[in-house]
């Protein structure tokens, strides 16, 4: 029988039923990952669970609200017990609130967008290192952004969530390499997803821009993200940790 790269790994990726966490779930999949989706929205995760069953008939998905504490105790619970492990977390809920200028975000937005981007994270890997420690193994991937490298006027609370996220993930990646548990960073350049979406019609001349400072001359798709969320869920990247890896078309190069 053939052998895939990440065969026997359990899976767990926050949201995960569509956009960028979707395009993770179909890769980590494809390489033999048994792979659990948790996003709020179960009918949205029903759709993906579909798609993702065609893949691997194990794969699963539970409901889950990263911002309220019990809704992340019942998620780890119900995976630890039902797959006996969790091998490779992906941190990819997250939100962005805009607004003209700094000040004018509000403390609600604020607030959300702390919680969902960079507290949580912290919320649902404090939960879930213990069991990769019992285990001697484990593989924590967070999503970031290119505003983890770049400021931006109308999304202050997103940069600075997501410079939080590469913080944070040094922090573990130098507490828990002794464990075999490395943590890194996926930054994503530009990618067309929900959250992206009214882009081109909103901000015309931005999106524009982007394009032209991209190298790849183009946006990213989801499935972009796949090759380096399989490498860091594999044995491959043993050796690697505490690192941020741009997946971008090299937009952040210059
Ligand atoms: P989407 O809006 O398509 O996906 C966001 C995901 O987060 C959904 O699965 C959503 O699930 C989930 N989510 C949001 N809030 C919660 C919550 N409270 N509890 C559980 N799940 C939640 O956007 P993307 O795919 O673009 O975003 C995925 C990640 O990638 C985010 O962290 C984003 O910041 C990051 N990113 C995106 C970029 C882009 O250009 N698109 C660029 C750089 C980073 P549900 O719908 O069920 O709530």
């Amino acid at each position: 029988m053939k052998e895939f790269l990440l065969d026997k790994k359990i899976a767990l990726i926050t949201g995960g039923n569509g956009g960028i966490g979707f395009g993770i779930a179909e890769g980590l999949s494809k390489n033999g990952a048994t792979v659990i989706i948790a996003g709020r929205n179960q009918s949205k995760n029903d759709i993906a669970l579909k798609e993702l069953r065609k893949l691997n008939k194990k794969n699963d998905s539970i409901t889950l609200d990263v911002n309220n504490q019990s809704s992340i105790t019942e998620c780890v619970n119900y995976v630890s017990k039902k797959f006996g492990r969790i091998d490779i977390l992906v941190n990819n809920a997250g939100i962005n609130r805009r607004s003209e200028e700094p000040h004018l975000l509000s403390k609600m937005d604020w607030k959300e967008v702390m919680d969902t981007n960079l507290n949580s994270i912290h919320d649902i890997t404090s939960k879930i290192f213990p069991i990769m420690k019992k285990n001697k193994s484990g593989k924590i991937i967070n999503i970031g952004s290119m505003m983890s490298i770049f400021g931006t006027a109308y999304a202050a609370a997103y940069a600075a969530s997501k410079g939080g996220v590469v913080q944070y993930t040094k922090s573990c990646a130098v507490a828990w390499a002794k464990y075999n548990v490395q943590v890194n960073t996926i930054l994503p350049g530009w990618i067309v997803t929900e959250m992206t979406n009214d882009f081109k019609d909103k901000f015309p001349e931005r999106y524009a821009m982007i394009v032209d400072r991209t190298p790849a001359d183009r946006w990213g798709l989801p499935k972009d993200l796949a090759g380096t969320a399989i490498f860091l869920s594999s044995n491959l990247s043993d050796f690697v940790t505490g690192v941020s890896i741009p997946v971008d078309g090299g937009y952040s190069v210059w």
